[in-house]
């Protein structure tokens, strides 16, 4: 248990923001593989992987990623961002919560079940993936792609509650076209930004709907551009503006964008000169293997019944163990994000918990943030576990 504390100190003193998340790589694999892991090994976007083979054919995955934002103004900082300290059971530095010491919990825990493996009734794939603080879910997809894990469990802070359920996220971009002229005689041109303000203003009045439990969806713009750029003396031929779009569940990369599509065929009907598109950003990466990702910036909401088994499963068994939890929704986690693509990745769950055998699910609470002992008696204690805290975030 020493050694835990001691590494999950150690992966706090190795900066690793997006795309450069090497050797903390390098680092969960020597773990995996001093812990006894079968295989434990590093994929072509960089992401680690350590697999503990059980006897049957179901597979569950622990997630977390490995990357970290930057650490901003370090005068700001109280303390070295990387120094990993421990003071009064609190660990300080960049990523302690978020999540590097959630993701050494996962390695030791899942190697907890080493002894037991052949009782397992599946395999545990535990994943440290990259660039999620900049690129959510895609190297995590990568992962999913392959492995068509039964149940994935993404370790989150989440103050001990069983998070199930939160808002999708879309990046839409909508640009309008106008035609250049010299402002000294705007009639002789099409004003692109004008253009932009009417389709900003009737996206503003669209009514979005709402969640008894995530909350209403929402459309916020985040940045504009004309060109030409500065723009003396020229009328605008081009606008484009980036918005931000919370959505809920049941709605789809298409709905989203039919919605705003609707608004520019009624704005060219009523203008023939208003020309306009909308599409979904995307985005590339690059990996620090010298591999990329790259995909679309759309992340469906997904939500949980609190009554649906493995989530009561899952609170009870907490319960049981001592540790204080509760039901949360999360408004956007982006390690989730991906998760939820279909139904076979729920994140909290099995496409057929009752079929998880139960063993398995007991085990499986030593694995949700935190981490336990056997007492002397047999009897299973919550562990003193330290409060994970960072500074400046
Ligand atoms: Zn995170």
């Amino acid at each position: 248990m020493n050694d835990f504390i001691k590494y999950c100190q150690e992966i706090v003193r190795i900066p690793s923001i997006s795309g450069q998340e090497k050797a903390v790589a390098e680092l969960i694999q020597a773990r995996m593989k001093s812990l006894g892991y079968d295989q434990a090994w590093i994929d072509e976007k960089g992401n680690v992987l350590g697999l503990i083979e059980g006897k049957g054919d179901r597979t569950i995955m622990l997630d977390g990623h490995m990357d970290t934002v930057g650490v901003g103004d370090t005068t700001a900082w109280t303390v070295d961002p990387f120094c990993g300290t421990m003071d009064k059971g609190r660990i300080y530095g960049r990523g302690t919560s978020d999540m590097k010491c959630a993701l050494m919990a996962m390695v030791y825990g899942a190697a907890d079940l080493i002894p037991q493996k052949e009782v397992l009734g599946g395999r545990v794939l535990v994943a440290g993936t990259v660039c999620e603080e900049e690129f959510e879910g895609v190297a995590q997809g990568h992962i999913l792609d392959r492995f068509s894990p039964d149940l994935v469990i993404i370790g989150e802070a989440s103050e001990l509650t069983v998070k199930i359920g939160q808002r999708g996220r879309a990046e839409v971009v909508v640009e309008t076209y106008g035609r250049s002229a010299h402002s000294s005689n705007p009639s002789a041109g099409i004003n692109a930004v004008k253009k932009m303000t009417q389709l900003l203003s009737a996206i503003e009045s669209m009514i979005l709907s709402e969640d008894a439990s995530l909350g209403a969806a929402i459309i916020e713009v985040t940045d504009i551009r004309s060109e030409p750029y500065p723009g003396t003396s020229v009328i605008p031929s081009y606008c484009r503006a980036t918005l931000d779009r919370r959505t809920l569940p049941g709605e789809t990369e298409e709905t989203v964008l039919a919605s705003i599509q609707k608004i520019i065929n009624d704005l060219t009907a009523q203008d023939p000169e208003f020309s306009s598109k909308v599409y979904l950003a995307q985005a590339k990466q690059m990996c620090y293997t010298g591999d990329s990702i790259e995909a679309k910036r759309f992340f469906p909401a997904w939500r949980f019944e609190v009554e649906t088994p493995f989530v009561q499963n899952a609170l009870s068994a907490l319960k049981a163990a001592g540790i204080p939890t509760g039901i949360s929704f999360t408004a956007f986690a982006p390690m989730a994000a991906k998760a939820p693509d279909s139904e076979e990745f729920p994140l909290w769950g099995s496409a057929h918990p009752e079929k998880i055998l139960p063993m398995w699910q007991m085990n499986l609470l030593r694995l949700i943030n935190c981490k336990r002992h056997e007492s002397g008696t047999g009897q299973l204690q919550p562990m003193p576990w330290p409060n994970f805290e960072y500074q400046n975030h």
